[in-house]
This record gives structure tokens, C-alpha cells and sequence, in this order.
């Protein structure tokens, strides 16, 4: 069996890997024509931290043992119990840098199955088949297609035709702000949040 994948992001890249593990024929078609390597840190939840571990996929991450949510003041927020929620989902919560994980992924899965500079148009539902378009007027068969190509996603608005995505917190109009500060030498993190 054969899966399209439309979206190299973190989801295209993570599912690829446990559908070639499930036996399955890959191709991923991913619009930009580098696999840039860019963004800062993340947070990766148990949830996250399991599925990765599932994987198998090893990436180079810190455990934090507290983490600060905090006003642009610095006033404390919330501290939330990192021992006790681990302890209950099962896996630690890590915190990597987004480059580091695209790596990972993309070393795990391989760059074969990769194919860049490969914009997705739509697709077409065909008896036996799903065939997936490309804006350069090719086009690629397989048995299933995952759209995973993000909050503007082509594949979702041609199957649910439910338009643009709506934003219930626009950062433009409220002037909100996120940042966040890890430090290797106390385990700590300290997410800052509020007017930018
Ligand atoms: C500032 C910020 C901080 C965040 N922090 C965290 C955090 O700490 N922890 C956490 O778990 N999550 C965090 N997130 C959320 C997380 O980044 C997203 O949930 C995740 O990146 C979504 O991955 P994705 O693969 O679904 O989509 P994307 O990362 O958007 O990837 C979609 C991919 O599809 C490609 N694509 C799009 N359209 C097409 C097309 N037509 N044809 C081919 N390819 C296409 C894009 O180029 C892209 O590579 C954060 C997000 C932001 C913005």
C-alpha cells in the first residue's frame, strides 16, 4: 500500500515515519525547496515525548524539572506540576529546538522519500486511487493521502471546502506576545506571556 503525504512539517514527517513502520510505500510532497532548519524552542508534552519514544525517534532535548508561566511583568501565573503530570501520562516533557527535532525526524525517516519544491494544488478522489496535483502540473497516485500541510492546508479546504482558518486570538489586534527562556544549567523554564 502507498501514502501520499502532502506537508513535510513536524506531523507529515512524524506519521511518515509510523506509516513506514506499519509497512507502508511512502512519498511526501513538501512545497519549499529546502528542508530549513529554523524556529526556536518547543515544548514537547508526554503525549509528544511518548509518541517520539514510540518512534524511535532520539532527539536531542533537555528535561526540565519546572516550569514558570509568567505575565510580561514577571508577576507568576502558574507553575504547573511537572513531576506529577509526567508521572501521570507516563513520559518526561522535554524541550528542544525545532531544528533539532526537524532533523531528527528527517534523519529517521530518510531523505529518499522527500520530495521538495513539491506544492500541492489538490487532489483528485479516483475509483481505485487517490492522485495528489502539483501547481507544476504533475501529479502522483497512491492508495491514501494525509494531508498535513498545515493551518492553510490545501488538502483540508478541497475535502471540507471549509475555508481560511479563524483566529480566536489574533496577536495583531490584542498586541499579545509569547517568549520563553530555557536554561541547560538549572532545568528551568520560564514562559513569558502578555501585551508584546
Ligand atoms: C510561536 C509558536 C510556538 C509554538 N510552540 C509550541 C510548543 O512549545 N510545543 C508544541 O507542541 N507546539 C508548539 N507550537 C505548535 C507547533 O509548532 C505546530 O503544532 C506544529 O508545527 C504543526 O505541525 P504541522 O506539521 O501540522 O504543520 P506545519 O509545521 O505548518 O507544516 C506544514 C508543512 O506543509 C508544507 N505545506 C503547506 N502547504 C503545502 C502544499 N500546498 N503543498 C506541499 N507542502 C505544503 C509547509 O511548507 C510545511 O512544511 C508552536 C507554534 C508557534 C507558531
Amino acid at each position: 500500500m502507498k501514502a501520499l503525504i502532502a506537508g513535510a512539517g513536524i506531523g507529515g514527517l512524524a506519521t511518515g515515519i509510523a506509516l513506514r513502520k506499519a509497512g507502508l510505500e511512502l512519498k511526501l510532497f513538501e512545497r519549499s525547496r529546502e528542508m530549513r532548519e529554523i524556529g526556536a524552542g518547543l515544548m514537547i508534552w508526554p503525549n509528544g515525548t511518548r509518541a517520539l519514544q514510540a518512534l524511535g525517534v532520539e532527539v536531542r532535548a533537555m528535561t526540565i524539572d519546572s516550569l514558570f508561566f509568567r505575565n510580561w511583568r514577571g508577576r507568576l501565573l502558574m507553575e504547573p506540576p511537572l513531576r506529577a503530570i509526567s508521572e501521570r501520562y507516563g513520559s518526561n516533557i522535554a524541550v528542544v529546538h525545532r531544528a533539532d527535532l526537524q532533523s531528527a525526524l528527517v534523519k529517521s525517516l530518510g531523505r529518499e522519500v522527500l520530495n521538495l519544491g513539491a506544492d500541492v494544488s489538490g487532489f483528485e478522489d479516483a475509483a481505485a486511487q487517490v492522485v495528489v496535483k502539483l501547481r507544476d502540473g504533475t501529479s502522483d497516485g497512491g492508495d491514501l493521502l494525509i494531508g498535513a500541510d498545515g493551518l492553510r492546508s490545501t488538502v483540508r479546504r478541497q475535502l471540507l471546502a471549509d475555508g481560511d482558518p479563524v483566529s480566536s486570538l489574533d496577536s495583531a489586534s490584542t498586541g499579545s506576545g509569547a517568549a520563553r527562556n530555557s536554561s541547560p544549567s538549572t532545568l528551568r523554564t520560564t514562559a513569558f506571556t502578555g501585551p508584546a
